[in-house]
């Protein structure tokens, strides 16, 4: 038994508990406390550190588009439970009214510094933007009439996989969405693929990695199954970095690293080149 008994310290918890929600964020890579403001005004990005936090499907639209051109296209087309999944109606409702989106995914049409093309950016926090009929419907219909007006195709991808809730239903969207743009590709319009953190499961496996050119925002994680899986499944230690957009650049899956405050000139830049 001990003879001196050790203090402890509570206050850093008591703290976090008075600190008004959603004003301050905690940087997970640098530690650093980060006004909201300061957040906002940086891109969300850590002004210490550069780690690039999560981005609303609205707030990278505002960060991508010129103001006023982003055209919305089927807003209101939405999943139905079609196996009967077991609470799968109340976590959509759930999730409708938390993000103020119908779907995990916003698609339409927008002008990046002038240049058209068709966007699709996912949601990661409406179900950790796992792709559903819905999902992967409005993905297709994108892609679609993108080549019917001879567009471009830019899909900022972040998801958790296909929606386990949806069975077949949602692994079929890998094939779909996988098929349009395929027939986009005959018509020799380009498609850039937009990979931000986390972008795993049948997003990687399908659209997310077909991009004429990859992009991807810096640190984030690119994989199919996560690291535990993969590690317990082969049983071997993985490399440093591994499933990191830098990792994945360095092994070719990734055409280039681009910072979020370069994002929307590289952008137009690479729609010069591919659509004149
Ligand atoms: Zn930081």
């Amino acid at each position: 038994m001990a003879i001196f008994k050790k203090p402890i310290f509570r206050g850093s918890a008591d703290k976090k508990r008075d600190m008004p929600e959603g004003l301050w964020q905690k940087c997970p890579d640098c530690g650093d406390v980060i006004h909201e403001l300061e957040l906002k005004k940086n891109l969300r990005t850590c002004p210490n550190c550069n780690h690039h936090f999560t981005l609303s499907a609205k707030e990278r639209i505002d960060c991508l588009a010129d103001p006023g051109s982003f055209e919305e296209l089927d807003k209101t087309l939405t999943s139905v439970d079609a196996l009967g999944f077991k609470t799968y109606t109340e976590k959509i409702d759930k999730y409708r009214q938390a993000t103020g989106l119908n779907e995990a995914v916003v698609t339409g049409r927008i002008r990046i510094i002038g240049h058209a093309a068709i966007l699709c950016v996912m949601d990661f926090r409406f179900l950790g933007a796992s792709m559903g009929s819905a999902v992967g419907e409005k993905i297709t219909r994108a892609i679609e009439a993108a080549t019917k007006e001879k567009s471009a195709v830019v899909i900022v991808s972040a998801s958790g996989g296909a929606r386990m809730h949806e069975g077949i239903l949602s692994l079929m969207q890998m094939a779909k969405t996988s098929g349009a743009l395929a027939l986009h590709g005959a018509a020799k319009l380009p498609f850039i693929s937009v990979l931000t953190h986390p972008t795993t499961g049948g997003v990687t496996a399908s659209f997310a990695t077909l991009g004429d050119v990859i992009l991807a925002e810096p640190g984030c994680m690119i994989g199919f199954a996560g690291p535990r899986v993969v590690k317990e499944t082969t049983h071997q230690e993985l490399p440093e970095g591994f499933q990191t957009a830098e990792f994945m650049h360095e092994h070719g899956l990734v055409d280039m690293i681009v910072e979020r405050r370069d994002m929307r000139d590289r952008l137009a830049t690479l729609l010069g080149y591919l659509l004149p």
